[in-house]
Order: structure tokens, then C-alpha cells, then sequence
């Protein structure tokens, strides 16, 4: 069984500054930070790192973001297929941080926006049914549409976390075996909240809805009863992908173990985004391969 991410990669740039740069204005940064990032990539990784044989498409540009991407991640148990898209620059975001906590950030989506359905279709034509195929809302709606469409064909199962948000998703569901969605996505999505909000997509056809409520925890519904996993107290210093490394580790546990998603892969994924939200920056903060290790053991 093999793990197919489509999505999108990005650098991730942090500058400290003392107060918002004004239009007109240069300013000084400090604390000045890179990191690797990108819903795609965020999960493809932490996916490899549980020990799930990986293999991540993601749209980069031409430029020197693109070469320091493919070092970065030529770091990680992930095989990459990275769709060089001419004649645009790599996805990047600055973010900048204020010393109160703040932030404000602006990404480019020029990569993923514009990657073809058809690039993406070859990068996983030797997928297999029974294969894993997952997908996040930063490709085109239509790129996505059709991955969707080309995996439920070939009998590829799909997970769906929807993700940065487009009221079109809500056609996709019939094409979505898996859903991993925060409270935020379900009640934009559905109209409704927690088990009710799983209910909807049920509806529509999704096999199993993981709904995460960060603090408070996650849902699972599908097999049996709907049922609960509490959050574990952290020391919480940056929650940015939280929610990636949920959805990562809880396929990761399931697929490894060769079952449906089960209270043990909330648990597993509850032990590894405690983690992450206890560590500042995107990839660096993530389980690394021995604690996502140590997780999984847990039995
Ligand atoms: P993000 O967009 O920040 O990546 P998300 O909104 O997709 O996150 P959340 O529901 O915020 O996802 O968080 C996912 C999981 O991370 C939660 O189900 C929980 O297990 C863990 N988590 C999030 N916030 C906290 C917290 N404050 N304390 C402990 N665990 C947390």
C-alpha cells in the first residue's frame, strides 16, 4: 500500500517586527526565520515521518525557491515528484510576527493555483486500488475535481481535508472516502456542528468524518457510535499545522495497522499535534521520526 499527497509546497519566511509596516514606510525585521510549509507538504511529510511509504506531487516554480524546496525536503523519508511550472515562481509566504504574538501573513498561490490536471493525473498513474490519495483545497478547483474523479475510478481511496476553504467543496463529497475537517470548515461546509455536521457528509457518501476542535479534541464518526478523543494538555506555543499533523498521523496509524480509522489513530494523532502545538514553526515543529515512533507504539 503506498500514500499518494497531491497539494501544494511553500517556504514559509518569519520576520520579527515592532509594529505593521504602513504603506510607503521601510521598517526594520528581526528574528528573520525559513521554514518548509504547505498543506501537501506538511502532510506528505508527516506521513513519511510515522513510516508510511510516501510519495508527495506538489507544483513548485523555476526559480531558486524551487532548488531550496527540493533540498529541504530531500531531508525527509518522502519521495517527492515536484511539477516544475514555467515561468512561475515557487508558492511562498511572509509572515510577519509581532513581539504581543501577532501575525499576518501573505501567501502566493501562483504554483498551485496553476497546476493541470493532467500534469497531476501522471504523476500518480502507477497508483493502485487499495492505494491512499489525499488531497487539501489549495489546488484548483478543477485540478482537484479531477484527481478526485480519476482515484474513486481507479478505486485509489480518498481523503479530503478542505482546506483552505471554497464553497464548491461541497460537490466533491461523493468522491471523498475520508474527511478530516476543524469546526470552522464543517459549519462553512454543512450548516452544522459536530456529530450532526458528520451526519451531512455521511449523507452525501463519506465513509468516515473526522471533525478536530482543537482544545477540545476530535470526533470520529463512521463504523460504529460517533466517539470522542480529548485533547492532550500542551504548553502551547504555535498551533500552525495542528491540524496537518493530525490528519497525517491518523491515516498513518490507520494504514499501518492495515484498519478503518479507529480511536487508536485519534489517539496516536492527539499524542502527535500535542507536540507540534508545543513548538514554534511549520516542518521543524513537527514529530520527528523517533517520537513519531515512540507515538505509534503506543498500543
Ligand atoms: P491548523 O489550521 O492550526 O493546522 P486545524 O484548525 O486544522 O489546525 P485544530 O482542530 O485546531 O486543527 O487542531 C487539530 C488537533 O491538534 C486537535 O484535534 C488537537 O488534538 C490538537 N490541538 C490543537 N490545539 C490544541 C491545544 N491548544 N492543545 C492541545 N492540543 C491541541
Amino acid at each position: 500500500m503506498h500514500a499518494y499527497v497531491i497539494g501544494n509546497v511553500a517556504v514559509d519566511e518569519t520576520i520579527r517586527v515592532e509594529q505593521w509596516p504602513l504603506a510607503g514606510a521601510s521598517i526594520f525585521g528581526s528574528h528573520g526565520s525559513s521554514d518548509l510549509g504547505g498543506k501537501g507538504a506538511n502532510q506528505a511529510v508527516v506521513m513519511a515521518r510515522c513510516g508510511l511509504s510516501t510519495t508527495l506531487v506538489a507544483p513548485v516554480g523555476v526559480e531558486f525557491r524551487a532548488q531550496s524546496i527540493a533540498e529541504r525536503l530531500a531531508a525527509e523519508p518522502v519521495e517527492c515528484r515536484l511539477l516544475r511550472q514555467e515561468g512561475r515562481s515557487s508558492d511562498f509566504s511572509i509572515i510577519f510576527t509581532t513581539p504581543d504574538g501577532e501575525n499576518a501573513i501573505v501567501t502566493t498561490t501562483d504554483a498551485a493555483e496553476n497546476l493541470r490536471p493532467e500534469d497531476a493525473l501522471l504523476a500518480i498513474r502507477e497508483a493502485q486500488p487499495g492505494d491512499l490519495a489525499v488531497f487539501q483545497g489549495n489546488l484548483s478547483e478543477v485540478t482537484t475535481e479531477a484527481l478526485l474523479r480519476e482515484a474513486r475510478r481507479r478505486s485509489i481511496v480518498t481523503a479530503f481535508n478542505p482546506s483552505p476553504l471554497r464553497p464548491s467543496f461541497q460537490d466533491l463529497w461523493p468522491l471523498v472516502d475520508l474527511a478530516f475537517l476543524n469546526a470552522g470548515e464543517a459549519m462553512a461546509l454543512t450548516g452544522e456542528s459536530s456529530d450532526a455536521a458528520a451526519a451531512v457528509l455521511h449523507a452525501r457518501g463519506v465513509r468516515d468524518v473526522v471533525l478536530t476542535l482543537g482544545a477540545d479534541g476530535a470526533l470520529l464518526s463512521g463504523g460504529g457510535a460517533p466517539l470522542r478523543v480529548a485533547a492532550m494538555p500542551a504548553n502551547v506555543v504555535d498551533t500552525t499545522g495542528a491540524g496537518d499533523t493530525f490528519m497525517g498521523v491518523a491515516l498513518a496509524s490507520a494504514f499501518l495497522r492495515g484498519t478503518r480509522l479507529d480511536e487508536l489513530a485519534l489517539i496516536h494523532a492527539t499524542r502527535a499535534s500535542a507536540l507540534t502545538v508545543s513548538r514554534k514553526g511549520t516542518l521543524g515543529a513537527f514529530p520527528s521520526i523517533e517520537e513519531m515512533r515512540a507515538i505509534l507504539a503506543h498500543l
